[in-house]
């Protein structure tokens, strides 16, 4: 039969014969294929076998109040090796941080940074905010159920508006209440918030007649030996000295010069300008408070976070302890010299410092691989409007009691009642629902009115209805930071966008607030124990943090958590 074969099949006999030849060859590669794919499979079912729960002995959060992301980069050269620069260069740089919400304010973003959710679910929607169900304007964590330890007044706190969990409050959930977690700042709310409700303690400084640490009857009845120890030691009262620049000030290129017309004089000083002499001042003002106002107030915190250490043994127990630091001097330096002063260039200088022998005090009491850390900030800032003006830019100032007196001209002109006004607080109009009732009034047409009326006034961006926000879903843009802001069962009935660059604040010193980057543009640096050495340019929300956290904990994140793990970040 094979004789048979003519001329024109032999060419495809060959090519059966190296079909069979590529088929064969398909077939071994796809085999080898398959074992290398199967090799890689049992790598990961190794690691998954060997899965340990190796959690840090230490787990430490700091916050810089008010700080900037451009800080970092502005006084990089003048930094250290040990403090900032140690954090951004062996940890990891999440250089595109950002808050998601408005208002940034101090009580808001510590709760959004432990909560890993916004004002939205926690309920902290500013520092202060007219309670429309007790019908008067509260503080976020004032509560007269508990009393103050350690001094007379001061510590009738607790954090009991806050709706949710924090991580230090799943840690203490995930290790049965065996490690200890406490929060210390100049400020209570800065305290108290970050650890939330199982805390074993928050302590906050008294200013006054007293330069204490105190804290509230809501965690213990008396302070522990360690804190009175610090408070009789005298250390916070030493601290009250004359502030003169760290280095020579010729060499402070990285600010505007040092008498300018953008800062807030102390009472008792001629001109807001080096050496700022707090021991004249104290005779002249007889309060400790001007202790806040100084770089010493970050440097006795470090102090007291060391005694905190030592004095709670945290990190020296089995299982994981949480230390929340927060630094309050940075914010009351910048709302009263600005951003660009002298007196901010200085301030990170001397934090960079102290930053730096907090670290070395870490890998010594602590040891280096048994702790990690995280540094970020509650809100960042605007530079001074009027500095601003000064260089040509568009900024401004937001005049509120005018805007007031507007509201319920437009209220009178319209419902023929001022009453219906019951608080205009945090660029909110509250209305009084009740009173609308009995004017018989229609509750949407009455804000709807009211939104289109005042949208005309000078600084007013967007005015927005409750009912737009209940609505509607804003997925990005300045109206989904609104929204984020916005708590239907604690927030106004309309709430209103200021422009870029306006604020509500004195003429002189930075603030913040908006929903803006200048205000929402934030460090975020992760060091220690189960982070990667690197850097991400990706837009990073703020409320990332707590997931990414408590996964490194190896815990749940907190209970209302609507961020995302960064996954760049851990090992
Ligand atoms: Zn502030």
């Amino acid at each position: 039969m094979w004789n048979k074969i003519d001329k024109k099949t032999v060419p495809l006999i060959l090519k059966f014969k190296r079909m069979k030849k590529i088929i064969l060859y398909t077939l071994l590669l796809s085999f080898f294929a398959q074992c290398k794919t199967q090799k890689t499979i049992s790598t990961v079912e190794k690691k998954v076998q060997n899965y340990t729960i190796d959690r840090p002995k230490l787990m430490v959060g700091i916050v810089v109040d008010q700080m900037r992301y451009d800080f970092l980069i502005r006084f990089y050269n003048k930094y250290g090796n040990g403090g900032f620069k140690r954090l951004m260069n062996e940890g990891f740089n999440c250089e595109n941080t950002h808050y998601n919400y408005m208002p940034t304010h101090t009580a808001v973003g510590h709760a959004s940074i432990y909560t890993g959710t916004t004002p939205s679910m926690h309920g902290i929607i500013s520092n202060n905010w007219y309670d429309k169900y007790q019908k008067k304007s509260i503080y976020c964590v004032d509560n007269s159920n508990y009393k103050t330890i350690g001094a007379k007044k001061g510590g009738e706190k607790s954090p009991y508006r806050l709706q949710v969990t924090t991580m230090p409050d799943q840690l203490k959930l995930a290790q049965i209440n065996t490690g200890k977690v406490i929060g210390i700042s100049i400020k209570d709310r800065a305290a108290m918030l970050p650890v939330g409700h199982s805390a074993d303690a928050a302590y906050w400084f008294r200013g006054k007649k007293d330069a204490k640490f105190i804290s509230s009857t809501y965690y213990r009845k008396e302070l522990p030996k360690w804190v009175n120890d610090f408070n009789t030691s005298g250390k916070a009262k030493d601290y009250l000295k004359t502030w003169t620049t760290l280095y020579d000030i010729n060499t402070y290129t990285e600010s505007i010069a040092d008498d300018n017309a953008f800062e807030i004089k102390f009472k008792g000083e001629k001109t807001p300008t080096f050496p700022h002499e707090f021991p004249k001042l104290m005779q002249e003002n007889k309060n400790y408070d001007l202790l806040k106002t100084s770089p010493f107030g970050n440097s006795l915190l470090i102090d007291f976070a060391k005694a905190a250490i030592k004095g709670e043994q945290l990190g020296k127990r089995k299982v994981t302890d949480f230390l929340a630091i927060s630094f309050s001097s940075t914010d009351y330096i910048g709302h009263r010299y600005g951003t660009d002063s002298k007196e901010i260039e200085d301030t990170y200088l001397r934090l960079d410092k102290d930053i730096e022998q907090f670290l070395k005090f870490l890998d010594i009491e602590i040891g280096k691989d048994n702790y990690t850390l995280f540094l970020t900030a509650d809100h960042a800032a605007i530079p001074v409007p009027n500095y601003l003006k000064s260089k040509k830019i568009k900024a401004g100032y937001f005049e509120m009691e005018k805007f007031k007196k507007q509201v319920k001209h437009i209220a009178k002109e319209h419902f023929l009642s001022e009453e219906i006004i019951a608080d205009i607080s945090n660029f909110q109009i509250f209305l009084d629902k009740e009173k609308i009732k009995s004017l018989n009034l229609n509750y949407e047409k009455v804000t709807d009115i009211i939104a289109n009326e005042i949208i005309t006034f000078k600084g007013v961006y967007k005015a927005v209805t409750a009912i737009t926000l209940q609505k509607t879903n804003f997925t990005e843009g300045i109206l989904h930071s609104l929204q984020n802001g916005y708590n239907q069962k604690i927030s106004g009935d309309i709430l209103i966008v200021p422009t870029p660059a306006t604020v509500y604040y004195k003429d002189k010193g930075s603030t913040h607030g908006s929903g803006y980057s200048y205000d929402t543009h934030v460090p975020l640096l992760f060091y220690g124990k189960g982070i990667k050495k690197g850097t991400t340019k990706r837009f990073v929300p703020i409320i990332d943090i707590a997931p990414t956290i408590s996964n490194l904990l190896k815990i749940e994140s907190p209970n209302a958590c609507t961020g995302k793990i960064i996954l760049e970040v851990l090992k």
